[in-house]
C-alpha cells in the first residue's frame, strides 16, 4: 500500500514549488489506490504560525488536493522525538554535545583548514562531562566511512560521501528536535513508502538514510522533484511576480487551471497540455518527472486559465464572477444586479478574457460611469462628423422600448441608410462611447447588458464630449 506525505513549514503563504510537491504526491497516492497523508512541520516555533496553517490547508482544498489522514503536527508529537532521540542515545547512536557557540566557531574553522568542509569535529562523541553553563545538544554519530548510494526514483542512482557529514545535531539546546531528525521519525512511524519532495532535500537525503538505518526503521524510496525556475532561469521568487497559491486565487486564476499548469512544471505526457484530474491520476508516472529545472510561464498560465474559463460551467463561473465584483469593490453585496443578469454578463465576457479579474475589468463599464475614453480611440472614433451620426442614434433609440437583437440591427440599418454610411463608420464610436474602450465583446452584446437608459446616458455624453473637444 503506497502512503505519501505532503509536509510544509508554515511559514509562509503556500508556494507554488509546494503546491506542485502537494499536486505530485497526490496524484501518485490517488493513481497507486493509496493513502496521502498530510503533516505540518512546525517545530520552527518563532516563524510558524496558526494563519499559515489555515492559509495552507485552505489553498489545498481550493486545489482540491484532498488528504486521507492529518493534518498532523508536529508540535504535537514532540514526546515521541524525545523518546527517539533517548534511544539513540540509549544504543550509542548518538550523544550529548556540550560544545558551546565559540568552541564550535573555533572547530569549524580548524576542519575548514584542515579538510576544507567547515564541520563539527566530532568531540563530545567521548566527553562525558557535562559543562557548567552550557545546554547540551544532542549530536547524532554520523558512519563518515564510504559512500550513501540510493537510488532516486526522478534522479536515478545518487552516490554520496559520507566524509562530508558530520555529527548533526538532532536535537537543539531547548529540547526541540531538528528537521532532519522528525523527519525520518514520522515518515517511518506514518509508514510513509515513497518521499516526494523538492530537489533542495536532496543533500538531506544521505543524512536521513543514516539515520532510518541508526533507529532501526525501512528506509522508503525518493524521488526529488526539480526546481521550478523563473524565466531568468534564476530560483523562482517573488522578483518573478506572485508565487503564493493564493495571489493566484485573487487574480481570478481557476484552481483547475493552477493545478494543470503546476503539473506540467516538470511533468510531461508527449505534448498534450489540458488535462483533467482524472486523467492526470490515470496518467501521472514519477518516473516521466524530468531531471532538469522546470521554468515558469506565466503566458502559458493565462492561456491555460483562458481555456478553463471558457469551458467551466456557467453558473459556477457567474458566482466567481459575482464575488470579484464585490472583492474588488466594485458593487457592494446587496448591489449586485439579479443572477440572471449576471450570467449573461459572463457568458459574454468570459470568450475573451484570461483571468476572472480581467473579466471584471472588461465589464466595469455596465456598472460605472465612463470616466475617460481611450486616446487613440477618441482621435480615431471621436471626430465632429460623428456628432449627427450619434444623434440619429438617439432618435432611433427613442422610438424603441425594449431592445432585442433584431431591434438594435434595425436601428444601424436605419441609421446607416439615413447618413449613407457603412457600419464601421459607426460601430466603434457607439462602442467606445459606451465603453470608454476601442475593444469589448459584440456591439449588440454590450448594447443589450448595458440597457436602453444608460445607452442614452453614454451616447449624450459622448456627443458632449466630442463638441468639447471642438476639432
Ligand atoms: N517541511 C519541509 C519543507 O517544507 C519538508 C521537507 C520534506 O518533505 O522532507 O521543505
Amino acid at each position: 500500500m503506497v502512503r505519501v506525505r505532503f509536509a510544509p513549514s508554515p511559514t509562509g503563504h503556500l508556494h507554488i514549488g509546494g503546491a506542485r510537491t502537494a499536486i505530485f504526491n497526490w496524484l501518485f497516492a490517488r493513481g497507486k489506490k493509496g493513502k496521502f497523508i498530510l503533516r505540518i512541520e512546525d517545530t520552527d516555533r518563532s516563524r510558524s504560525t496558526e494563519e499559515y496553517i489555515e492559509e495552507i490547508l485552505d489553498s489545498m482544498r481550493w486545489l482540491g488536493l484532498d488528504w486521507d489522514e492529518g493534518p498532523y503536527r508536529q508540535t504535537d508529537r514532540l514526546s515521541i522525538y524525545t523518546m527517539e532521540a533517548e534511544r539513540l542515545i540509549k544504543e550509542g547512536k548518538a550523544y550529548y554535545c556540550w560544545c558551546s557557540p565559540e568552541e564550535l566557531e573555533e572547530i569549524k574553522e580548524e576542519m575548514r583548514k584542515k579538510c576544507g568542509i567547515p564541520k563539527y569535529d566530532g568531540r563530545c562523541r567521548n566527553r562525558c562531562a557535562p559543562k557548567s553553563g552550557v545546554k547540551p545538544v544532542v549530536r547524532f554519530k554520523v558512519d563518515n566511512e564510504g559512500y550513501t548510494v540510493f537510488k532516486d526514483i526522478i534522479r536515478g542512482e545518487i552516490v554520496y560521501p559520507n566524509n562530508q557529514l558530520d555529527d548533526f545535531i538532532i536535537v537543539r539546546s531547548d529540547g526541540i528536535p531538528t528537521y532532519n531528525f522528525v523527519v525520518v521519525v514520522d515518515d517511518a512511524l506514518m509508514g510513509i513508502t515513497h518521499v516526494i519532495r523538492g530537489e533542495d532535500h536532496i543533500n538531506n537525503t544521505p543524512k536521513q538514510i543514516q539515520l532510518y538505518k541508526a533507529l532501526g526503521y525501512p528506509i522508503p524510496q525518493f524521488a526529488h522533484v526539480p526546481m521550478i525556475l523563473g524565466p531568468d532561469r534564476k530560483k523562482l521568487s517573488k522578483r518573478h511576480g506572485a508565487v503564493s497559491v493564493r495571489a493566484y486565487r485573487e487574480e481570478g486564476i481557476l484552481p483547475e487551471a493552477l493545478f494543470n499548469f503546476l503539473v506540467r512544471l516538470g511533468w510531461s505526457y508527449g505534448d498534450r497540455e489540458i488535462f483533467n484530474k482524472e486523467e492526470l491520476i490515470e496518467l501521472f508516472r514519477l518516473e516521466d518527472v524530468g531531471k532538469s529545472p522546470a521554468v515558469y510561464n506565466y503566458e502559458k498560465l493565462l492561456w491555460l486559465n483562458h481555456y478553463y474559463i471558457k469551458n467551466t460551467d456557467i453558473d459556477r463561473l457567474s458566482d466567481l464572477y459575482a464575488e470579484f465584483l464585490v472583492k474588488e469593490g466594485i458593487l457592494k453585496e446587496e448591489e449586485l444586479p439579479p443572477k440572471e443578469y449576471i450570467r449573461d454578463v459572463v457568458i459574454v465576457f468570459k470568450e475573451r478574457a484570461r483571468t476572472v479579474k480581467e473579466m471584471v475589468e472588461h465589464s466595469l463599464f455596465l456598472y460605472k460611469e465612463v470616466e475617460s475614453y481611450d486616446e487613440s480611440g477618441v482621435e480615431k472614433f471621436f471626430n465632429p462628423d460623428k456628432i449627427s451620426y450619434l444623434e440619429s442614434v438617439l432618435d432611433e433609440l427613442e422610438r424603441i422600448d425594449e431592445l432585442t437583437p433584431e431591434k438594435i440591427e434595425e436601428l444601424f440599418n436605419n441609421v446607416i441608410k439615413r447618413h449613407n454610411i457603412k457600419l464601421k463608420d459607426i460601430a466603434q464610436t457607439v462602442r467606445l462611447a459606451i465603453t470608454g474602450r476601442t475593444v469589448s465583446p459584440g456591439l449588440v452584446e454590450i448594447i443589450l447588458l448595458t440597457g436602453k437608459e444608460k445607452l442614452v446616458k453614454r451616447i449624450k455624453k459622448a456627443i458632449d464630449f466630442i463638441k468639447s473637444r471642438g476639432v
